[in-house]
């Protein structure tokens, strides 16, 4: 059976006055069914630019340039807005940073999750309003059949988050993209909102792509992690290999550094130099003004994603391990 999820050598562009930015590059990798998938990245990789292409919502004038979207080995990369309005609810969900950004503050949380799940599901009113309130209690929020009639303003941020993942979870979507879902968030209440994120996920059987910069989110909570560079996916692979075994340099560096839980800057402490902009991308590989490893061929030539046992790693010290250094 074909992967829920594939994305095949994705490329998306950014028209200028000054030119054309490349700001995803050749990205692929496949989301299976039920499995969470974690991005990471410094700011600016490309992650949410990934999350946004799949869902359909790019920002012109950011457009999808080469490669192609398939869910369940059909193309969605070209469907009318129409279409892939349908498919965004229906069988993909979306969880934003900020959950102000998914609700409307002018209806009550029962009014819009009911019209969501009239939307996409063959139910009466009172019907959708059961279910409604099923999934708020199923988010953890207490006293569901009175809640379900508030406004959104009247929820606490991490309420209103989880009354965004019901929002999500509401039509029973086959995947779900969450970019930097807590990031907004109090911190004593963002690894609740993750695992519960994961719970309900893996109950539903909904796949995940988890687009975050805290690696912590990702060791408890990914099957298998991606991370991107430069508008480019570096390495992937089970999130076990990943964390204690990279291949890549970058992730190397990347796990190295230990954030503190107030700086959502998404630094990486551990690597001299910042990621390059678009507009000045290296040649070669993208990270070898920044690499402590690289040598002449890193600086002339891209090296594409590999095999290297565990994960698979765009790095020529696996084609050329002699010039690995201690
Ligand atoms: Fe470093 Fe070269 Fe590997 Fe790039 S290809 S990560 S510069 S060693
Ligand atoms: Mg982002």
């Amino acid at each position: 059976t074909s992967p829920l999820l594939q994305v095949k050598h994705l490329r998306v562009e950014f028209p200028t006055r000054h030119g054309t930015l490349l700001a995803l590059d050749d990205v692929s990798f496949e989301i299976q069914a039920g499995e969470i998938l974690g991005v990471v990245g410094e700011s600016g990789a490309g992650k949410s630019l990934t999350g946004a292409a799949i869902i359909g919502l790019l920002e012109p004038p950011g457009r999808i340039a080469g490669g192609e979207i398939l869910l369940e080995g059909e193309r969605i990369d070209r469907l009318p807005h129409e279409a892939m309005r349908r498919i965004r609810g229906r069988r993909i969900g979306a969880i934003f940073q900020d959950p102000l950004t998914s609700l409307n503050p002018l209806y009550t949380v029962g009014r819009q999750l009911i019209e969501t799940i009239q939307t996409h599901l063959p139910m009466n009113h009172a019907q959708a309003r059961q279910r409604a309130i099923q999934l708020l209690r199923d988010t953890g929020i207490p006293a569901a059949e009175a809640r379900i009639d508030h406004y959104p303003h009247q929820f606490s941020g991490g309420m209103r988050q989880r009354v965004v993942i019901a929002l999500a979870l509401a039509a029973e979507p086959q995947l779900i993209v969450a970019d930097e879902p807590t990031t907004a968030l109090d911190v004593s209440i963002q690894a609740q909102i993750i695992s519960l994120l994961k719970r309900l996920c893996k109950e539903k059987g909904a796949a995940v792509m988890l687009i975050t910069h805290d690696m912590g989110v990702i060791a408890e909570t990914c099957d298998r992690v991606a991370v991107m560079y430069a508008g480019r996916m570096v390495e992937i692979g089970p999130v076990h290999d990943v964390i204690h075994q990279p291949a890549h340099p970058y992730t190397v560096g990347l796990m190295g550094s230990i954030p503190s839980i107030e700086d959502d800057r998404e630094r990486l402490s551990q690597i001299e130099g910042s990621m390059p902009r678009l507009n000045a991308i290296p040649p070669g590989c993208a990270f070898h003004p920044r690499c402590p490893q690289a040598f002449e061929r890193c600086r002339r030539e891209r090296p594409e994603l590999a095999d290297t046992g565990r994960t698979r790693a765009a790095c020529w010290l696996h084609v050329e391990p002699q010039r690995r250094v201690a």
